[in-house]
Formats: C-alpha cells, sequence, structure tokens
C-alpha cells in the first residue's frame, strides 16, 4: 500500500524532469540563431591587449631554478621570433636599441606593479636575465642600462 503512491510520484516527478529537459532543449535552440549572431560581432572590435610584460623569453620552462643571484642566463628576444610583433605591443625585429629599450622599460614598470613571485632582472639589450629580483632598477653589467622586471614563466 505504501509503495503504489512513492512510485507513481516518483514518475510523475520523472515526467516533469523530462518535460522540463525538453523544454530547455528547445529553448536553446529557438535562441541558438540569436546568441550567435550577438556573440560574433561586437568581439572583434575591441584594440589588441599588450600581450607581454616582457620583450625576452628564456629557452625552456623552468629555467630559473637552480641558478643563483650570480648567474646570468642568456634570452631570447620575443620580437625576432614572433612575425607579427608589433601588433602584439612588441617593437619590430629591426627596431633600434633605444625603441626596444623604451618598450621594455614601459612593459616593465607594468609588471612592476603586480608582485609576481619569481620575477627576476633581465636586459633587453644584452638579453641576459637573473634571478635576484634585488637587482631590479640596477645598471646591466654589460651595457649599465637599468635592469628590467622578468617573469620566467
Ligand atoms: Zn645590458
Amino acid at each position: 500500500m505504501t509503495t503504489e503512491p512513492q512510485t507513481t510520484s516518483h514518475a510523475r516527478f520523472r515526467r516533469q524532469r523530462l518535460n522540463l529537459v525538453t523544454l530547455d532543449s528547445l529553448r536553446l535552440h529557438s535562441m541558438w540563431p540569436f546568441k550567435k549572431r550577438t556573440v560574433t560581432t561586437p568581439k572583434m572590435a575591441p584594440a589588441e591587449p599588450i600581450l607581454y610584460r616582457q620583450l625576452d623569453i628564456t629557452e625552456s620552462f623552468d629555467d630559473n631554478l637552480g641558478l643563483t643571484p650570480d648567474d646570468w642566463i642568456p634570452t631570447v628576444p620575443l620580437n625576432k621570433a614572433t612575425s607579427n610583433a608589433r601588433a602584439m605591443g612588441l617593437p619590430s625585429a629591426d627596431a633600434s636599441e633605444e625603441e626596444i629599450y623604451e618598450v621594455a622599460s614601459k612593459l616593465s614598470q607594468v609588471r612592476e606593479s603586480i608582485p609576481i613571485p619569481n620575477d627576476g632582472v633581465y636586459c633587453p639589450i644584452c638579453h641576459i636575465a637573473n634571478i635576484d629580483l634585488a637587482k631590479l632598477r640596477t645598471p646591466c653589467p654589460k651595457c649599465g642600462r637599468v635592469l628590467l622586471k622578468f617573469g620566467w614563466d
């Protein structure tokens, strides 16, 4: 006696769930063309954001591990490796040292405003990096330019 109403209510519940599912899928289907139109058009409009906060990278991941503050590691300039460097906020491949340093300095200022653990320093002209953030804004050992903030990831 007690099992029967339970099964019927369960069955009704299942039927309601099914109705909900079909309603939902119907709603999805009818909304689909509108959704598609609103997503695609305005998304392309905003200007390209600055994708990089530094101009150089290291050859491989985790290159900073095992380095001491006395070690300098060679870095690779991104603008030489990227085909459309300018579109990505990088100086062009044939940019002068002054141009490169100016862009790097601006990117570093952005990076310096965000505390990122494990950040080090680099010289975007000599393409060398060091894990010691205490060297930030001190002269590069090679060219004497002020060292900028560098991320290893
Ligand atoms: Zn330098």
